[in-house]
């Protein structure tokens, strides 16, 4: 075999700065808001799927859809689901995208957390582990307590293991779900 150096750049391969790693995340998708022209929440979700399956996204897996009550003022039932994707992308970049897509789906930004929204997409886990920034911070902050979010990540990541917990997601569901009864 002929040293690197004298090889051309074909025969030598990717050099490190090519090198992408491809991440993969669990996303968590949200809408109770009808969307003037693509419909109701149900179709709002098959919508977003298909978006998220585009590049630079891919999606592996996905839950079905789970209809759940609101928290907060609003009064519309939410639609939620799960998604485990793979992406070159890093996550403050994955959010950015994301939040592209929310836009193109027609949801506005008027910072309240309880209001209608066509489509909601979080970031819950990171096969990175911990990202903490303010404005983004995975493992997603309130992800242990919502039986919205978890019911449909069980089905698609159930030993994924949070990693500041160290508990897989089957027992955080567990954990859940058991707290729920006593309360
Ligand atoms: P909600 O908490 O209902 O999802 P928003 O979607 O409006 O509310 O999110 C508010 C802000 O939360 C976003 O602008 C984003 O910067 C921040 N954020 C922090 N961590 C995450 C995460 N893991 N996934 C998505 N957004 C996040
Ligand atoms: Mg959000």
């Amino acid at each position: 075999m002929l040293p690197s150096g004298l090889m051309s750049p074909a025969e030598r391969g990717p050099s490190v700065s090519e090198t992408q790693i491809i991440h993969k995340y669990v996303i968590a998708l949200g809408s109770n808001q009808r969307h003037p022209k693509i419909g109701t929440p149900v179709s709002v979700m098959s919508a977003a799927l298909e978006a998220l399956n585009a590049s630079p996204l891919r999606v592996l897996a996905h839950s079905k859809y789970v209809a759940s009550r609101p928290i907060g003022p609003s009064l519309r039932n939410y639609v939620n689901a799960a998604a485990l994707i793979e992406t070159t992308l890093e996550p403050d970049k994955l959010l950015r995208h994301l939040k592209g897509l929310e836009a193109r789906f027609g949801r506005r930004n008027s910072g309240q957390a309880w209001r209608a929204r066509v489509l909601d997409l979080d970031i819950i886990l990171w096969s990175g582990g911990i990202w903490a920034e303010p404005k983004l911070s995975v493992p997603h902050r309130l992800f242990r307590n919502r039986t919205f979010v978890l019911d449909p990540v069980v089905t698609i990541a159930p030993d994924w293991r949070d990693p500041i917990s160290g508990l897989s997601i089957r027992h955080l569901k567990v954990r859940l779900d058991r707290a729920g009864r006593q309360s």
